[in-house]
């Protein structure tokens, strides 16, 4: 059975998406936690960091450069990355994705949000 991002990246579930590559998919959060909230993932169905394997390197690279190149096209100039990893870590969806946020008007908005 696929899980719900893998039915996301087969268009089985609509998303908006931000991204897409052979290998990468970036989507808008549907509850977002900050005024930007983007999901990027590898379309391989890695469930989670603990997952990742030696083969898995390069891709996990892309994923950071993904990342860098949307904020990049959004005029983003700072923005945080977040992983979750395992239920005690705030993983809900047990397939690897960062967490790309940012637009806080103050620093006092920017403090870490909840994850989830
Ligand atoms: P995590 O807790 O790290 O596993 O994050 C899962 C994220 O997926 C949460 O921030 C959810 O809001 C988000 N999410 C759940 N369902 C969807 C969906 N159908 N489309 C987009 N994002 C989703
Ligand atoms: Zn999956």
């Amino acid at each position: 059975m696929q899980c719900l991002f893998c039915k996301i990246i087969n268009k089985e579930i609509p998303s908006d998406i931000v991204y897409e590559d052979e290998k990468v998919i970036s989507f808008k959060d549907i509850h977002p936690k900050a005024p930007i909230h983007f999901l990027i993932l590898p379309k391989k169905h890695i469930p989670s960091v603990n997952h990742l394997e030696e083969t898995d390197k390069e891709l996990v690279g892309n994923l950071f450069l993904v990342a860098k190149n949307i904020a990049r096209d959004k005029n983003l100039n700072g923005y945080k990355l977040i992983v979750n990893v395992g239920r005690e870590g705030g993983q809900l969806i047990d397939h690897l994705h960062l967490h790309l946020l940012a637009g806080w008007k103050s620093p006092e908005e920017r403090e870490i949000p909840k994850m989830p």
